[in-house]
């Protein structure tokens, strides 16, 4: 009978969050079970980049050290946060990385610049990814994890891990060896195409998340998909269960010694956005998987007395859309973190003024243009302006350089629509309704920084994590290069997220707390379900799932010492 069923733990959402307390749980010999609201299991995390920021990994030998991070995260946030949850989380998430090592995942730490390399503590050897995972090891469950989407597959279809990506949309060098390697493991892989399209070369999120659900799978544990939390069941004061539904049908199933929320963030519940954001945007902006994180966990929290922290942020990112291919009425979002900090290019607001170090971090383009939309209420969207030297070697959000995705096979329709063409500055200024003077005057500013090599206004290209993602044939400043080649093109660029940064109040055992700051029992969280224990930054490369996955590990690691001290006074 489902009224009856019981697990010593209930896990709530599979994403990275999810699948590490699910594994803890089971390796720890605690029974678990995972309920998903997806018809996939995976979450935004088998989307992603699959990056972890593990600061003092010791995975290679370095002087990281736990001071250094914390010194650099002291630098870094600038709203209040618990000081005892950011401690935890340097000293749990090396503990977190052993524990996977010591499950054989191939980890691989990877050379990413933290995102505010100037502030003291800074390194660029935090981040960690995992190698390519063969998805048929997860045998019938192959499918049915989340993909990635199809925008970061090589021609819509192939997978490609970053240094792929990265090689062949700038078409750097080795880029043709890259791109007929992926071709040839493809179609050379008979058995796997006589089942299905997908690529069983599980790359970046998905790679991250085969081996746990490899791991996770073998202990037997269930992963029930199309179930949907909807109420926590409280019993004289403790978490003791949750009621679902499934398929239409409404139980409860109870659970022994904790239930972990790992529901992600509220990024699709547009009644939340305008309620806690400053700048709310709009859900379909949202590059995370459509309509799956609604933030019903976190009412059903908040409904039972649990306190929120962090609910006005979100993980900020430049988003553009396009229609997708082959399907009718539906458009896909691209992000176009990297592409807006190019040369020969230049971001301005609908006055045609500047806003922001086009070249910096991803969020921190969000957050300025959070800003901008605030002081002048002429941003979100933006304006991505380019010339045709920009277009000829680089991406802009879906749009391939000119050698892939030339100008003739953009559909007519697509043009004056998602994407802008005009032989001057001023016809394209007029097609953007930008006013010309000021976009004039921005472009021309760009054309002196670029002889220069200086920006002044912003110090565009003035820093290591800028010139990461600059181009080094671009001289003296890889991210400065003139916007003089017509024609020129734009592309409006909107606030886009990969979730929020804000949810359940959580201690630093990821207890969610009460409003008077007592846990509440048996119930933790983590992952974008929970307020950040970063507060409003974004540190480096992996700086959501580092953190999802520390304190899903933290969490079960409570739980099963919780457990055993019952067990043993029992
Ligand atoms: C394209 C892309 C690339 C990214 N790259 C990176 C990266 O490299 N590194 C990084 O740190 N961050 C990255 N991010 C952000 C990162 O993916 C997310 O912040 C992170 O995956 C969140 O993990 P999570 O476990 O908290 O939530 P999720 O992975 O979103 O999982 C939450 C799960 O809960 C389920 N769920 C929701 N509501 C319910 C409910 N009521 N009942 C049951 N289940 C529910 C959802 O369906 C989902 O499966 C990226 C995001 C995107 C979109």
């Amino acid at each position: 009978m489902r009224e009856t069923e019981i697990h010593d733990v209930i896990v709530v959402g599979s994403g990275a969050a999810g699948a590490m307390a699910a594994l803890r749980a089971a390796e720890l010999g605690l029974s678990v079970l995972v309920v998903e609201k997806a018809h996939k299991y995976g979450g935004t995390s088998a989307t992603s980049g699959g990056v972890m920021w593990i600061p003092n990994h010791q995975l290679t030998p370095n002087d990281d050290s736990r001071e250094h991070a914390l010194e650099y995260l002291g630098q870094l946030i600038d709203v209040p946060v618990q000081r005892d949850r950011l401690e935890a989380y340097v000293d749990q998430a090396p503990q977190m990385i052993r524990f996977l090592k010591s499950l054989g995942v191939p980890l691989v730490p990877s050379a990413w610049t933290d995102y505010f390399p100037h502030l003291p503590g800074a390194r660029a050897d935090r981040s960690i990814v995992c190698d390519t995972f063969d998805g048929r090891e997860l045998g019938a469950k192959f499918t049915l994890m989340r993909e990635q989407y199809t925008r970061f597959k090589l021609l819509n279809r192939y997978s490609m891990d970053l240094p792929e990506f990265f090689s062949i949309s700038t078409r750097g060098k080795g880029w043709i060896q890259a791109f007929l390697k992926i071709l040839w493991r493809y179609w050379s892989d008979l058995g796997t195409r006589a089942l299905t399209k997908r690529d069983r070369r599980f790359t970046n999120g998905t790679a991250l998340m085969g081996p746990l659900y490899k791991r996770i799978f073998a202990h037997g544990v269930e992963v029930r998909l199309e179930t949907r939390l909807d109420e926590l069941v409280l019993e004289q004061g403790e978490v003791v269960g949750v009621t679902v539904s499934n398929f239409g049908r409404r139980y409860t199933i109870r659970a022994r010694h904790g239930v972990v929320l790992c529901a992600g963030g509220f990024e699709w519940n547009q009644e939340l956005r305008d309620r806690f954001l400053p700048v709310p945007g709009l859900t379909r902006h949202s590059s995370s998987p459509e309509d799956a994180n609604r933030g019903e966990t976190l009412i059903a929290g908040m409904k039972i007395g649990a306190a929120t922290e962090h609910t006005d942020d979100a993980w900020w990112i430049p988003t553009m859309h396009m229609p997708m291919p082959r399907a009718s009425n539906f458009e896909e979002i691209h992000q176009a973190a990297f592409d807006v900090g190019r040369p020969h290019s230049v971001c301005v607001n609908r006055n045609g003024d500047r806003f922001v170090d086009e070249a910096c971090g991803y969020d921190e383009f969000g957050e300025a243009m959070v800003a901008d939309q605030l002081k002048t209420g002429a941003n979100t969207p933006c304006w991505l302006v380019f010339d045709a030297t920009f277009r000829k070697n680089y991406t802009a959000g879906g749009f391939m350089p000119t050698l892939i995705m030339p100008d003739l096979v953009i559909p007519p329709d697509w043009w004056d629509h998602y994407i802008f063409r005009a032989p001057t500055i001023e016809g394209l200024a007029a097609k953007i309704h930008v006013p010309v003077d000021a976009l004039r005057r921005t472009i021309g500013n760009m054309n002196v920084y670029a002889q220069t090599g200086v920006d002044p206004q912003f110090g565009r290209g003035g820093n290591d994590y800028d010139r990461m993602f600059g181009d080094p044939a671009v001289s003296p400043n890889p991210c400065l290069g003139a916007i003089d080649t017509p024609p020129y093109y734009a592309v409006p660029i909107n606030l886009g997220d990969l979730g929020t940064k804000g949810g359940l109040k959580a201690d630093a055992r990821a207890r969610v707390i009460d409003s008077s700051g007592q846990p509440i029992p048996k119930l933790y969280v983590a992952g974008n379900n929970s307020g950040s224990p970063f507060g409003n930054r974004y540190p480096g490369a992996g700086g959501t799932i580092g953190p999802a996955m520390t304190f899903a590990f933290v969490a079960i690691n409570d739980i099963a010492e919780r457990s055993r001290a019952r067990a043993a006074s029992a």
